[in-house]
């Protein structure tokens, strides 16, 4: 690509994602307990705030839907994918009160083992469907499921910002009619906008900027979006994204 100009703010990015190595990130994650503190990098205490907002968002999105306006005809959605699950913090805590069926995509074992023995004592109204021990990377959605919504959350910045764009687009063939890909993730504060790298769990965190150009790349187009309240201030702010095929 000689004579190219080159953007040196991609430049700089992709050298950030370039430092993922999926090995570690793995070896980090097994040896994490299978706990909400597991999950959430000893903060379990916003377990619950997380919970109530992504409640909140899920009930507002469902009111968007064709006849639902009154936000009681829509009961429960048909089916959801939640990918990066862990333990299923989130499927437990609030995609079975809001799907009949939650299929999930997580690479760690031990971590779907959990979430199945939380998911068989849950009161609420929907089940676990099918799980995929796989990382996003190499998944590859099954042809003819159709997920009313796709629920991911502190996971997607396991991916390379490539790995990623080709994920989205995997997704969207296996949107339903009027489904939602939906990102809960933390952004990147630093003052050029660029992207971290975090050697623990060998992850970038994305700036608010570098999300909305994935996202684009990807022939996403933003429904709805919505900043979490209510976390201690020490967090990093967190965006929850609800995207549909531009094409749509
Ligand atoms: N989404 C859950 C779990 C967050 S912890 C919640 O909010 O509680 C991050 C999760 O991402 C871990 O379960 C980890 O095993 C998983 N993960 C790590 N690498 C991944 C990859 N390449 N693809 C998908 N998930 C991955």
């Amino acid at each position: 690509m000689s004579g190219m100009a080159t953007d040196p703010e991609d430049e700089k990015s992709s050298s950030v994602d370039a430092q993922i190595n999926v090995q570690n990130a793995i070896n980090y994650w097994t040896s994490v307990d299978s706990s909400v503190n597991g999950m959430l990098g000893g903060f379990p205490q916003v377990s619950r705030i997380d919970l109530q907002s992504s409640s909140t968002f899920l009930s507002k999105l469902k009111r968007r839907l064709k006849g639902n306006e009154d936000g009681k005809s829509v009961a429960l959605l048909p089916l959801a994918l939640e990918c990066g699950a862990g333990i299923g913090r989130v499927t437990t805590g609030m995609l079975l009160g809001h799907c009949q069926t939650v299929d999930v995509v997580e690479p760690v074992k031990k971590f779907t083992d959990q979430l199945q023995t939380d998911a068989a004592q849950s009161t609420k109204p929907g089940r676990v469907g099918r799980i995929f021990n796989q990382g996003l990377e190499d998944f590859h959605p099954e042809a003819g499921r159709a997920y009313n919504i796709i629920w991911h959350q502190w996971c997607l910045g396991q991916l390379s910002d490539r790995d990623l764009v080709a994920y989205f687009v995997r997704c969207q063939a296996v949107l339903a009619q009027e489904g939602w890909i939906v990102v809960k993730e933390n952004l990147s504060t630093n003052a050029d906008g660029s992207d971290d790298f975090d050697e623990v769990d060998s992850s970038v965190t994305r700036s608010e900027q570098k999300w909305s150009k994935l996202f684009q790349e990807a022939g996403l187009r933003l429904v709805t979006n919505e900043k979490q309240r209510g976390f201690p201030k020490e967090l990093l702010p967190v965006c929850t994204w609800a995207l549909r095929p531009s094409s749509w």
